[in-house]
């Protein structure tokens, strides 16, 4: 019986490679993962999952336990 907040995917991406991240997350946890608008806050500590740059946008994902 576990939470369904247990397991929680969080990726970020720039303008430019939201495309490529959004693919690198669904190939890997084969759920299509909710993107939003990545805060202020967060843009100033996150960083783009593929480039390293500062990120526009926020994906998250909560993988089903097997
Ligand atoms: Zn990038």
């Amino acid at each position: 019986m576990a939470g369904t907040d247990q397991i929680y995917i969080k990726w970020y991406a720039c303008d430019e490679h939201v495309e490529v991240v959004l693919d690198q997350l669904v190939d890997e946890v084969e759920i299509a993962p909710d993107l939003n608008p990545c805060e202020p806050d967060e843009a100033k500590t996150a960083t783009c999952h593929w480039c390293g740059g500062t990120p526009a946008y926020r994906l998250s994902a909560h993988p089903s336990n097997p």
